[in-house]
């Protein structure tokens, strides 16, 4: 037998050693703020298991909790009708389509989600991809290149700051909301780029309210450009029969060239989609990476999908009570003091709070009061403005909301005459 040659080693030039991940300094510092926790004697808010379905109430750790938690915002998620076509297309399909939908994963049912997304927002076509997040990265990032712009309000959500980063287009944020500044850019900047994005939200899921869309799209149009809204959680929220901020403002959804949501809140599934021109939308199906070298939506999320989509249109007065729901919860805090920030009081309604620390003795103080809300913190907010976010369905019963108001006004006095979770630390 001939030995084996020798490999040469490829590390023949000094370089740096690869660290242990336990050395890691990201991961080193994810410990130490886990341990200055535990000093403080903060239990982890994060991960808590629900035992069950999570709608107005879920149970945690074997107890009923009223639960502020959940994008359930129709109560969609587990509805009979809902259930019931999932299971069916799980026993026609099975559980996944094995492939992606350009080679062999197509099944009618996409095409028909499709059709029901576009219907809802008004648009020739649609496109369903596997994730939201995904939808938001492969989309922009494909879409965008280097020589262009993306203007973003500062507060869009992870997946847009990630599709820009992939597209290699330069990025500006204007301040929330602050279509003022956005104006500004466009005007000092329309004439250095090829094309220029402007993204917004429908509803921002961090401070519950929304941009004056007429305005944005009257910006676009004078300074030419393309605008794409995320409508993740505005779409069957806003507008009197949920079909998003276009109903809302009463604008044409030609307007705006590309329509984003996911099938994770109103929808009851999991997914994300693109609704827009036919001609956009084909070019996504045979080009966009996220979708062509990705499986196509499985046969259950898919049918659950549709089924909500249906049950919107049917049902609007579940999107009527959504609405009373979240306007009742915005105007008890109010009227109890707590910092709601610039919330509009539809589905989504921040309490602020301050540090980190605080936010999360707080939420696991309410949890102890059979009130399920969590905290958001930094890097996800400004450490000075963390949070307790309340999502508002139209599930809740108004004796769910007045009681987790109270509770909420009850344990932040409580908290505050302590001093901060810090302060607290150091006396
Ligand atoms: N856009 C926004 C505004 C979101 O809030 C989210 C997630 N909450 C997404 C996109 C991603 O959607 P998904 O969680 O369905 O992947």
């Amino acid at each position: 037998r001939k030995p084996a040659p020798q490999l040469k080693s490829v590390a023949e030039k000094p370089h740096k050693k690869a660290y242990d991940f336990r050395e890691l300094p990201q991961i080193k510092q994810l410990q130490m703020h886990r341990a200055a926790a535990d000093m403080m004697g903060i239990e982890n808010p994060f991960f808590r298991p629900h035992d069950g379905l999570a709608a107005g109430t879920t149970e945690i750790d074997g107890k009923p909790h009223d639960n502020f938690a959940s994008y359930n915002y129709l109560g969609l998620n587990g509805h009979p009708d809902v259930n019931a076509a999932a299971t069916a297309a799980l026993e026609k399909f099975g559980t996944s389509v094995s492939a992606s939908r350009i080679v062999a994963g197509e099944r009618p049912l996409h095409g028909e989600l499709e059709q029901a997304l576009a219907r809802i927002h008004g648009t020739e076509s649609a496109i369903v991809m596997v994730s939201g997040h995904a939808t938001n990265v492969t989309t922009i990032g494909h879409l965008m290149g280097k020589g262009d712009l993306v203007l973003t309000d500062t507060l869009v959500h992870n997946s847009i700051a990630e599709g820009v980063r992939l597209s290699g287009a330069t990025r500006i944020n204007f301040p929330h909301g602050d279509l003022d500044a956005l104006e500004k850019l466009l005007a000092e900047n329309r004439h250095k780029f090829d094309n220029v994005l402007v993204i917004v939200e429908g509803l921002y899921s961090m401070d519950g309210d929304f941009p004056d869309l007429k305005r944005v799209v009257r910006l676009k149009q004078s300074y030419d450009a393309w605008l794409m809204v995320d409508e993740a959680h505005s779409i069957g929220v806003l507008g009197k029969t949920g079909r998003g901020i276009a109903e809302h403002f009463d604008i044409d959804p030609s307007e705006v060239e590309l329509w984003m949501g996911t099938l994770s809140k109103t929808f009851s599934s999991c997914g994300g989609y693109i609704a827009a021109s036919k001609v956009l939308c084909d070019y996504l199906k045979v080009s966009a990476p996220g979708f062509v070298f990705s499986v196509g939506l499985s046969p259950a999320l898919t049918a659950a999908a549709i089924k909500s989509a249906d049950l919107l249109l049917r049902e609007p007065e579940r999107v009527a009570k959504l609405k009373e729901n979240g306007h009742l919860f915005l105007k008890l805090a109010r009227a109890a003091g707590l910092d709601t920030g610039p919330s509009m009081g539809y589905a989504v309604v921040p309490v602020i709070v301050g540090d980190s620390a605080s936010a999360a003795i707080l939420s696991n103080r309410l949890l102890a009061r059979g009130v399920n809300a969590l905290p958001i913190i930094f890097p996800a907010v400004p450490e000075k403005s963390a949070r307790i976010r309340f999502f508002i369905t139209s599930e809740h019963t108004a004796e769910q909301i007045e009681r987790a108001v109270a509770i909420t006004v009850e344990e932040l006095e409580a908290l505050q005459s302590g001093g901060s979770a810090v302060d607290r630390l150091v006396k």
